[in-house]
This record gives structure tokens, sequence and C-alpha cells, in this order.
């Protein structure tokens, strides 16, 4: 038994810090906002297996001017922090490049294997159930060429991951989705989807089980401070304390600590923002991709989130609440029912690297350091497997299969 330190509480260092409890280590979790709702809280709440695609590939940098011209589009870049961001997006460019989408795919590949059984043993480790629908997803298409463009694609990831797709003309996709009473071309439904009911009780249910099983402390951790005999955690109050192995996992706030660490990575946010509807007077059957316009719809217990979109801002940046009632007035082109106002406005920071490959790796020198993060559009996805896979690297030392997620590629 070791024990361990992670450095925050949301949804990978939950899962992290469950994995190592259930392996009999004594584990502490320091969360600076323990009712704060990080991006582990506000997401989507669907499980992604089908997404194994990076976002850095060459359709996407074909995209990006048309999308960037619009304030109010898929995806903007807020133009006083370029500087700041202009290494990661430098990287980005580079990480299009055919030979790294392939390497990006097949890491992502690996992971959302074994995706959907790790959240099932999570689930039951923690003693929650009821907590996930087998619903599938529906991506919708304004124009027949974009439909018929995009199913290929999605038929070859779908038989590598085992899932079904369909492609559906409007009539068959409205038959799935009354509500989309507004004009579009068809849509794809895949299998592969999976919905969370309700993600902040998720990440709820597993503190519990930390705070019950090992310690959940309030507290904001300011260094890692490699010893000889120990890990030092010092907190921003100044306490300091002794464990013999941590875990960074601290979302886009990781990257400081990596730093201090004498450790480089490239690890900035892509912001989203949504709205939830609770009671809402709208129903949609399964999550609605409306892909042309870069967000979902998600029918979450007793509730309708609308949201996604990427603005590339410092993490601090204040919120452009223009986003979220840009994304609900565009899907009342197709689901006119939607109401004009009300529900309840979020922004969150997804932690993202160039190559849309996960951090989840040893610390080169220093084995007894664990760190989680840059997940993404996909932490909520792949929570469960980075916990596990963390709970093996500090057991059992470097695997081969993990070696691309490995921090090593920053160095
Ligand atoms: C709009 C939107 C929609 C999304 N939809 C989906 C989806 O449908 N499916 C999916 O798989 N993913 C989705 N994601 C992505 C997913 O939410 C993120 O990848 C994931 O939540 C990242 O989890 P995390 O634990 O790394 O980071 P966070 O959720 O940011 O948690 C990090 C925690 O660390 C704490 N912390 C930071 N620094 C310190 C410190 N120094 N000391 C102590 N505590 C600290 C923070 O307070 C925070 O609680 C979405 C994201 C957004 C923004």
């Amino acid at each position: 038994m070791a024990r361990i330190a992670i450095s925050g509480a949301g949804i990978i260092g939950c899962a992290t810090a469950v994995h190592l409890i259930e392996r009999g280590h004594d584990v502490t979790v320091f969360e600076k906002d323990l009712s704060g709702l990080p991006a582990s809280v506000g997401n989507a709440g669907i499980l992604a297996v089908p997404e194994i695609d990076p976002l850095a590939r060459p359709d996407m940098l074909f995209s990006a001017p048309k999308w960037l011209a619009d304030p109010l589009g898929p995806l903007t870049l807020r133009w006083q922090d370029l500087p700041a961001l202009t290494p990661w997006l430098l990287a980005f460019l580079l990480a299009a490049r055919p030979g790294q989408v392939e390497r990006s795919r097949a890491a992502m590949l690996s992971l959302m294997r074994d995706a959907l059984e790790a959240h099932e043993r999570l689930a039951a480790t923690v003693g929650i159930s009821g907590h996930m629908k087998k619903s599938g997803a529906l991506t919708i298409f304004d124009s027949e060429s974009k439909l018929n463009d995009a199913f290929p694609h999605e038929e070859k990831n779908a038989a590598l991951l085992g899932h079904e797709v369909e492609k559906l003309d409007r009539a068959a996709a409205r038959a799935q989705v009354p509500a989309l009473e507004g004009n579009f071309a068809g849509g794809i439904f895949s299998s592969g989807y999976q919905t969370f009911l309700d993600p902040l009780a998720l990440l709820r249910g597993l503190q519990a089980f930390v705070r019950e099983r090992g310690h959940l402390v309030e507290a904001e951790v300011a260094r890692v401070n490699q010893q000889a005999a120990s890990i030092e955690i010092v907190t921003a109050a100044g306490e300091r304390q002794q464990f013999d192995k941590a875990v960074i996992t601290s979302g886009i706030w990781s990257r400081d600590l990596v730093r201090s660490l004498g450790l480089s990575v490239l690890l900035e946010t892509e912001r989203g923002y949504n709205t939830t509807f609770v009671d809402p007077t709208v129903t949609l059957e399964l999550p609605v991709f409306f892909s042309e316009h870069g967000f979902v719809a998600t029918p979450l217990r007793n509730a309708l989130r609308i949201g996604g979109a990427v603005e590339l801002a410092k993490p601090d940046a204040p919120a452009n609440f223009a986003r979220a009632a840009a994304m609900r007035q565009k899907m009342r082109r197709y689901v006119p029912s939607l109401p004009e106002s009300g529900g309840t406005e979020w922004m969150g920071r997804r932690p993202s690297t160039p190559d849309s490959i996960p951090v989840i790796s040893l610390h080169p020198s220093d084995p007894r350091i664990a760190m989680a993060f840059g997940h993404g559009h996909l932490g909520l996805t792949l929570s469960a497997v980075t916990g596990r896979s963390i709970a093996s690297l500090l057991e059992a030392g470097e695997q081969e299969h993990l070696n691309p997620f490995s921090i090593r590629r920053f160095q």
C-alpha cells in the first residue's frame, strides 16, 4: 500500500482515485474548489466511443478559415490571446500531417476499445447504476453531399469499433427525433454512443466514494516537491504533506504543476459553452450532433443541454455567453419548438493537446509521479480507462501500449 496524493477532483482525478483505492492504496485528493463546475460537470454527457479522429486533420484545416470568419461560429480564436496560443497552434498545424493523424487515430482507438467496459467496472466499484443510457446518437447534415462524404468514414470507424451506423434521409431521421421539424438533408445514426444522464451526479458519486474510502480535501496544490524519501505536496495555504507518490489531474491547470517539475507540455484550453434547460418543454429521444455547426443537443435526466463549439482563449479570459445564445438560435432552425429564452448558461475549459492525444504518463525520470490530463473533447468518455491506466503505471511502471500517451513527446 502506498500513500498517494492526487491534484484535482475532476472526472479524471476521481476515476484515478477510485482505481487506486480499489487496489488498496491510501489516497488523498486535493481539490481547489469542491463546489466548482469544471468541464467534468458541464460537458455534453456523451460517451463518444466512435470519436477516434484527432481534431488536427486536413479537412479541419480546410474549414477553419470559414469558421474563424464568424465570431459566433463553431471555432473562434480570442485574437488578443494569439501570442500565448502560437506554440500550440503551430504544433496543431504540424499534427494535421497524415502520418501523425494516423498515429493519433491508432492511439485513440486503443483507448476507446476499453472505454465502455472501464466505465461499467468503475460504476460497479462505486455502486452507481442507471446513470448511462444506450441511446446511440444522430448526426444531422444540412446538405446531401456532406452526408454522403461523411458516411464512408463513419462506416470505417464503426467497423473498427464494432458499432452499427445507418444513413438516414430526413424522414427517417425525423422518425427517430420528431422535434427535428426544420430543414436538413438527412443524418447518420450511430449505435456507438451512449448518454451519461447526469454528469454532475456522476462526479459527485465518485467524490463521495473517495471521501468515504480515502480523503477528499479542499485545498489548492501549489507545488509538488521531489524529495529523496517522499513526494511533498505544498498547498497554496502553505501546508506541507508527505506522500509516496503523486498524480497530477488538474485539467488545464496541470500545465503549471508539470512545468514546475521541469517538464514541457503544450496544453491550451478549447473553451466550450452550453445552455441547460431543466424540465424542458421540448424532448429529444437521443443526442443530436449538428455537424456543420459544431454543437450537440443532449437529453439528460430531466434536462436538455445544448452546447459545444470551440473558443481558443486563455483559461481565465472573460466568458462570451453570446456563443451559448448563438447555438440556441441555430438549433431553433431545426427544432423550432425550442424556447427562445430561459435555461442556464455555462462555459467550460477543455484541456487540449495539439495532437488530441491525452497525456497518461509517468514522469520520465521520477516514476513516483504520474499525470493524466489533456483529454480535450473526450475526458468524460476516457476517464475510467485513464484512471485504470494510471493505477497500473504507478504499480507496474512504464508499459509499451501506453507509450503514445507519454509526456516524453513534448520534451
Ligand atoms: C462544452 C463541453 C462539452 C463536453 N462534452 C463532452 C462529452 O460529451 N463527452 C466527453 O467525453 N467529454 C466532453 N467534454 C470534455 C470533458 O468534459 C473534459 O475533457 C474533462 O472534463 C476533463 O476532465 P479533467 O478532470 O481533466 O479536468 P477538469 O474537469 O477541469 O477538472 C480539473 C479539476 O482540477 C482542479 N484543480 C486545478 N488545479 C488544481 C490545483 N492546483 N490544486 C487542486 N485542484 C486543482 C479544478 O478545480 C478541477 O476541479 C466536454 C467539454 C466541454 C467544455
